[in-house]
């Protein structure tokens, strides 16, 4: 009788201090980057489900209750790379670009991972591309250089992170090594490996599991070219939740997911294949939602991007945009170069050039081209230019486009970027831009979010809110 009156003693003065805003009750964070996820991309990305009907008119956390912007800059750079932008987004240190977890003078800094494990909760890291690529990197490893990709993976395993998932495991060339190699590395070190798409059973390993597709990637396939089999951002984060939520549930957790391939979209100039995977992303945030619905008191969803990839503009010049031609694009960019070679020049038969004609059909077909989207006299002159750069006398028919992550054809890029300029989305270049990004937030403590934020001070932010100690 005398503990129960204690109990309830103490349970009045935590939800007393609680109601002044000192105790905190944040018990499960989820952290969610778009990486290259700009606001236009966004906004663009509501517009072209709206035109085309592939997706949800609103995307969901462009509508959540606390709204902002984030500021990107890096040490070195007013444009910021995905390293130095997930460093500062994990452990609230500006550092130079390339940097995976280490400050300015290639000092260690713990991230806001490292504190919620300190404090006791579960740890989860998922992404669609490769486990060991720059933004999940910052979250749990120190390295000088993002491109050290082994000594990332090697230091994951070494890290006691509770759950992760990505599509791969990226190597470095001239080793030896395939994804394979650290997949047995990581089952040496106690570690349970699964491969998708699902992942029944989940919910039961007793240890630490790591989550791959299973197939020969590093990346999950773009939405847009995703085929029946493929695993999805969707079922690495309902892995993660079900694994966590049975570990973890009592005390709590932190959850980073990264939506990793908005950004190639972005490097690729290539709209529909970037909108559908930020539509993608916002699946996959449907997942955390649901689970939000079950614990709204203890649950913070905080979502933002490292940067804005490709410096879009909405709105290609004449005050009007046409989001709705982007329907005819049924395949990315780097599934249309594949197509566009198979047709042309097949390594099976002996080449001849195709004429003009034969162009504009393959185009008409797989963008629309001259049949649903209008092309001018003298866009057609410029389209014809390459054509003939790639096939005319002395062309060069693998003539390309060289992106970070992408070689497309020239041809089907420069056809691409004219398709999404007659919708009224323009690039700017292939490559990060400046500009702030989106912030928005959902959930126990979102009220400290409110305003226009640097990306040095997301982590600290939630740390405050969940009662994990900055190291
Ligand atoms: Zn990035």
């Amino acid at each position: 009788m005398k503990q129960t009156l204690k109990t309830l003693i103490v349970t009045a003065l935590m939800l007393g201090l609680s109601a002044c805003g000192q105790k905190p009750q944040v018990k499960y964070v989820f952290y969610l980057i778009g990486d290259g996820m700009g606001i236009n991309e966004v906004i663009g990305t509501e517009l072209y489900n709206q035109g085309t009907g592939y997706g949800p008119e609103e995307i969901n956390f462009a509508h959540f209750p606390v709204r902002g912007f984030v500021t990107t800059v890096s040490s070195s750079s007013l444009v910021t790379d995905s390293a130095a932008g997930g460093t500062a987004l994990s452990s609230g240190v500006k550092t130079y670009n390339s940097a995976i977890g280490v400050n300015a003078d290639t000092v260690a800094v713990s991230s806001v991972a490292d504190w919620a494990r300190a404090a006791g909760y579960g740890v989860g890291i998922a992404t669609s591309v490769g486990i060991n690529h720059a933004t999940p990197a910052c979250f749990v490893a120190h390295t000088e250089k993002r491109r050290n990709y082994e000594t990332i993976v090697t230091q994951y395993i070494e890290t006691p992170v509770d759950f992760a998932a990505g599509a791969g495991i990226i190597t470095e060339k001239g080793t030896g090594h395939d994804g394979a190699y650290f997949e047995n590395l990581a089952r040496e070190a106690g570690i349970t490996v699964l491969h998708g798409p699902s992942f029944d059973g989940v919910a039961s390993v007793e240890g630490r599991v790591l989550c791959l597709s299973g197939k020969d990637e590093v990346d999950l396939p773009y939405a847009i070219d995703r085929k029946e089999d493929d695993t999805t951002l969707s079922d690495f984060v309902q892995a993660g939740i079900d694994y966590l939520d049975a570990r973890f549930g009592k005390k709590g957790f932190f959850f980073m997911i990264e939506g990793g391939k908005i950004d190639y979209g972005g490097h690729s100039d290539d709209a529909a294949a970037c909108f559908q995977e930020l539509t993608d992303f916002a699946s996959a945030i449907d997942v955390v939602l649901a689970f939000y619905e079950k614990h709204p008191d203890e649950t913070l969803i905080v979502i933002t991007a490292d940067h804005e990839t490709g410096g879009l503009m909405l709105g290609a010049g004449q005050y009007e945009m046409h989001p709705e031609l982007l329907a005819a694009q049924k395949a990315s960019a780097s599934v249309l170069t594949e197509l566009f070679r198979e047709e042309f020049f097949p390594d099976d038969k002996p080449y001849k050039a195709p004429s003009w004609e034969q162009v504009k059909a393959f185009f008409a077909k797989h963008l629309g081209l001259w049949d649903s989207v209008p092309v001018s006299a003298r866009s057609e002159a410029g389209l014809k230019d390459i054509y003939e750069q790639t096939f005319g006398k002395g062309g060069n028919r693998n003539l390309e486009t060289v992106n970070l992550y992408s070689v497309n054809s020239k041809m089907v890029s420069e056809a691409v970027i004219y398709l999404d300029k007659a919708a009224g989305y323009q690039w700017s270049y292939g490559s990060h831009s400046g500009s702030p990004v989106g912030l928005y937030v959902k959930g126990k403590g979102q009220e400290a979010f409110v305003g226009i934020r640097d990306n040095t001070e997301i982590a600290p932010t939630i740390a405050a809110l969940a009662g994990y100690k900055r190291d």
